[in-house]
């Protein structure tokens, strides 16, 4: 590899570059429009546009695409080539700064949620200049939010965007009314941790279930799971090796800061973590990262799997979503210094924070839901359904005391003894981790750890924005109108701890008393997609998004009719996918198997020898009646499916038909074919086992 130090950012018109090569004039007002959001100038953009295209050409780029975040869940992007026909039958170079600016896709094919019938086809794509466009296959990527004709977001990034103007303008207040007088932006921070799994591409592809639907729908439990504990944080194979080296350098030419690497707890699972930084480019870089992943993967005959939960019994796969606020003179407000209890800016920031988790769980448990997640939240390998928040020994301590009248102490970790004289006295810190709780304090930020690890990071992170907006907007009311602002923090701290205080869980939020506990509290357990999609038109929810200017009551509605169509779909997709492997590979290779034993036992008893055949007649007696059993739980499922699919009405009752019914026609199907597995002949078993997908690199 050549120098780390040249190759980061090479394929980025970052900032570096815009610097060394655009009039200082327009290098000046670009720069305002990206730090102050003022409205870009036309001809700042034309000159923009066309150094950023000799830049891209230099570079061996023949295209530019305007790379946009549609309600898939995914990128988009439609490539033009650069070239312009002259009257002498050649080409120039073109790009102009209108087409930098705005691009217009045919949008009908994305999903609209009702925003948008087929006929009026009209989308637009506008550049967001906030985060720099970049080299991807010859093609010059112009980040861009993306909304229809009559002006609604069609995609992520819009209400991302608006929501980090809600936060800053609200935190602002805040800290203005603290006193603060140098601050003049506020940004939110986020490092998203990414998980996948890697197969090779041989096995992958024997899979149909990995095909269509990223996860396996078989599978019995392999002689060894994870169990041992000995993949994480294990010696990283070869193979293995091999595919994060290129892929860190793939992700570093982009100016994607990929810091850590290592083994997950099981086997075949990995994790990749970046450095943080500003909200909107931290979800750029994490679309950028998944679609790297799988394309660095099959460049070495691999497959990453992004899937939830691509292997039933083990654990599935998250993302971890580290979120911060910093201010533009350099200070986390998440920080808590060494002395906490007497900062009253963190902890200001903090109980805000605690407030809008509590009266928005809904929000949050929905931003963190899609189908792949129901199979992992509450099932002891992520956090559970219920939305909590864990501060730790110390924090805890201090809203105790907060309650009580007043915090005057903190807690200190002081060092810690290992017992050998050879090794440095450690400073503790002053509160250990938790890993149970789906929102957790970590030193200077939280961390949601409920994140899918398909799904764009994009709606967790515009919920949070948005509410903690809407709390510290009620903190800045009550703060610019105060007589005495010392003593409304002290009340406004003591009310926040005294009536959110339940939302506080510093325990383990994998243990069944949990469970129990937070119903006595009265806290929400959405266990299900489905159900979770309901905080999407709640009224309190649809009008905090509205206040704040980030999805108004018409967009918010559209995204709650995409999530149950999503749903639908999914559902669907695996559903048939079953069925299919179900009827024309297990099928017939169990019916194989069967004629084999009942061969045997006639060719034996042929032989006129007193042999003793119980093994063949009692594994034949078996396998038929689990091949009947298969049978019977096809036909059960494609009924249930054929019903769920011309259900007509709500979506949501469509929604609940295929989670209350189909989803567990399958669970049903797939229990008797992994028993199944276990009984056939290895040879005539049509598809790769889990041992042979998660064993064989
Ligand atoms: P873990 O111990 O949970 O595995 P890692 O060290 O792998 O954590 O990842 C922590 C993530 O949090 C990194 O992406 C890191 O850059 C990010 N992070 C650190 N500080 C902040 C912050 N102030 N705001 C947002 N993210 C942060
Ligand atoms: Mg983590």
């Amino acid at each position: 590899m050549s120098n780390l130090g040249e190759i980061f950012g090479s394929n980025v018109f970052n900032d570096a570059v815009m610097k060394e090569r655009l009039p200082k004039a327009t290098y000046k007002a670009l720069q305002k429009t990206i730090t102050d959001g003022l409205p870009l100038d036309p001809a700042v953009a034309d000159v923009v546009a066309s150094i950023m295209k000799d830049w891209a050409l230099e570079k061996g780029a023949t295209h530019f695409t305007h790379w946009f975040q549609p309600m898939t869940g995914i990128t988009a992007e439609k490539h033009d080539a650069f070239i312009a026909p002259t009257a002498n039958g050649k080409v120039i170079m073109e790009f102009s700064g209108k087409e930098l600016i705005k691009g217009e896709p045919d949008a009908s094919s994305f999903p609209s949620g009702g925003i948008r019938a087929t006929f009026e086809a009209r989308g637009y794509t506008a550049w967001d200049c906030t985060s720099p466009a970049f080299i991807k296959d010859d093609s010059l990527c112009i980040p861009t939010a993306f909304c229809s004709y009559t002006g609604e977001a069609l995609d992520k990034k819009t209400p991302l965007l608006r929501s980090m103007e809600a936060l800053s303008k609200q935190a602002l207040r805040v800290l203005k009314a603290l006193g603060n007088t140098t601050t003049s932006k506020v940004i939110t921070t986020v490092g998203p941790e990414q998980e996948y799994f890697i197969v090779d591409k041989k096995t992958f592809e024997q899979r149909k279930d990995l095909i269509f639907t990223g996860r396996t729908l078989f599978g019995a439990k392999p002689p060894k799971g994870q169990e041992l504990e000995d993949h994480y944080f294990g010696s990283i194979k070869e193979r293995i090796s091999a595919y994060m080296k290129e892929l860190d350098e793939e992700l570093w030419k982009l100016g994607i800061a990929a810091k850590t690497k290592h083994n997950e707890v099981a086997p075949a699972q990995h994790e990749l973590a970046p450095i943080f930084c500003t909200t909107n480019i931290a979800t750029d870089h994490n679309q950028l990262t998944m679609d790297i992943m799988k394309k660095v993967a099959l460049r070495q005959d691999l497959v990453c799997l992004l899937h939830e939960k691509p292997f039933a019994g083990i654990n599935g796969s998250g993302k971890h979503n580290n979120w911060s606020m910093a201010t533009d003179d350099g200070m986390n407000l998440l920080e808590p210094g060494s002395t906490p209890h007497d900062n009253k800016q963190f902890l200001v920031f903090l109980c805000s924070v605690i407030k809008a988790v509590d009266e928005y769980a809904g929000l949050l448990r929905v931003s963190a839901a899609n189908p792949g997640n129901d199979h992992r939240l509450g099932a002891n390998e992520a956090p559970p359904a219920i939305i909590s928040i864990f501060l730790g020994e110390q924090l805890q301590d201090i809203l105790e005391q907060i309650e009580k009248g007043g915090a005057t102490s903190s807690k200190t970790g002081g060092h810690m003894e290992i017992g050998v004289t050879t090794l440095p006295a450690l400073p503790k810190d002053a509160t250990d981790r938790n890993r149970t709780s789906p929102f957790a304090f970590t030193g200077n930020k939280f961390e949601f750890r409920m994140c899918p690890s398909s799904a764009s990071i994009a709606e967790p992170n515009f919920i949070l924005n948005t509410i903690v907006a809407e709390v510290l907007s009620e903190v800045a009311n009550r703060l610019e109108t105060a007589k005495d602002v010392c003593a409304e923090v002290k009340a406004i701290l003591t009310e926040y701890v005294t009536k959110h205080k339940n939302v506080v869980f510093n325990g383990n939020g994998y243990s069944d008393e949990w469970v129990a506990e937070a119903e006595r509290r009265g806290l929400p357990n959405i266990k299900t997609t489905v159900e979770a999609t309901k905080a999407l038109i709640d009224e309190k929810n649809l009008a905090v998004m509205e206040k704040h200017g980030v999805l108004s009551r018409v967009e918010m509605e559209s995204r709650y009719e995409i999530a149950l169509e999503n749903y639908i779909k999914t559902i669907n997709i695996e559903a048939l996918t079953m069925i299919e492997m179900a009827k024309r590979q297990i099928l017939p290779a169990v019916i194989k198997f069967a004629t084999t034993l009942a061969k045997s036992i006639t060719t034996i008893k042929a032989t006129g020898i007193a042999a003793d055949l119980t093994a063949q007649t009692e594994l034949l007696t078996e396998v038929s009646s689990l091949t009947a059993a298969l049978k019977k739980n096809i036909a059960v499922l494609e009924e249930a499916v054929d019903k769920a699919s011309n259900a007509h009405g709500e979506a949501y009752e469509q929604a609940a038909l295929f989670r209350f019914d189909v989803f567990e026609k399958m669970d049903a199907l797939r229990k008797v074919a992994d028993t199944l597995e276990t009984l056939v002949d290895k040879d005539v078993w049509p598809m790769p086992t889990y041992g042979d997908l998660l064993f064989n690199l």
